[in-house]
């Protein structure tokens, strides 16, 4: 049985009261239940105190390939460490397209995160116009295929993957279960076709516009084993809910 896991994605947004307040609502309502936040790099102090010792952990939503040096406004894999963080999401669809990240580049921030024994959350996932012309399942696959080439699929028994379609992303607009639960199928399918027991165990969180009120037939896809959760992340009641959802 695999575990489903939500993290959420605070993306720029927060301060050090609105943090404070959210964190102290989720933390006790979610405990014994396992969960993660990814906040803005100046909070991840903040979640580290918070947070310590409790069912939720926390990462970052971007990291250096670069292990030191003359990275102006770069944060290293080892910066991440030393405030307690255990995961980081990697080629968010707003990286990719705001910030020109490739999928070599992401290919890149993933290792740097594994070689630091961080859990890197590769999110992939493809355009409107992209699942309009029908190339959904070509798009996933090119996106994987630069971690895998670059890393190796075994590398995904150390990962988590997260399908993203980018039109459901922020946009209230939810992939339907069954729409995102054939995606799911298939990046499990493609993976297992080379290595069995990786896709097996590997956890395929979805995301784009996850809220409460969606979330539990979403988790009942037999692919989908969490949620990688945007603007309801923010709200303490939805993002209890939601993890909520997950552990039933
Ligand atoms: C995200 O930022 O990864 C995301 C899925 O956002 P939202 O839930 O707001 O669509």
């Amino acid at each position: 049985m695999r575990k489903k896991l939500v993290a959420g994605n605070w993306k720029m947004h927060g301060s050090l009261a609105e943090n404070a307040a959210l964190l102290a609502a989720i933390k006790p309502a979610l405990s014994g239940i396992e969960a993660v936040v990814c906040v803005p790099f100046p909070y991840l102090a903040q979640v580290h105190a918070a947070l310590a010792g409790s069912s939720i952990a926390w990462g970052a939503q971007n990291v250096s390939e670069q292990a030191k040096g003359a990275f102006t406004g770069e944060v290293s894999t080892s910066m991440l460490l030393d405030f307690g963080c255990r995961y980081v999401i990697v080629g968010h669809s707003e990286r990719r397209s705001l910030y020109g990240e490739s999928d070599e580049l992401v290919a890149d921030k993933y290792m740097a995160a594994q070689a630091a024994g961080l859990t890197p959350i590769l999110c992939v996932g493809e355009s409107l116009e992209e699942r309009e012309c029908g190339v959904t399942e070509a798009v996933v696959a090119r996106q994987l295929d630069a971690v895998i080439k670059r890393a190796g699929v075994t590398s995904l028994s150390r990962a988590i993957v997260a399908y993203e379609p980018v039109w459901a992303i922020g946009t209230g607009k939810t992939a339907t279960p069954e729409q995102a639960q054939a995606v799911h199928a298939f990046i499990r399918g493609k993976i297992a076709a080379l290595d069995a027991g990786v896709a097996d165990q590997l956890i395929i969180q979805y995301g784009g516009s996850v809220k409460a009120a969606n979330a539990a037939e979403l988790m009942v896809q037999p692919d989908i084993d969490g949620g990688l959760i945007g603007g309801a992340s923010l709200l303490a009641d939805e993002f209890i809910a939601i993890c909520r959802a997950a552990a039933k």
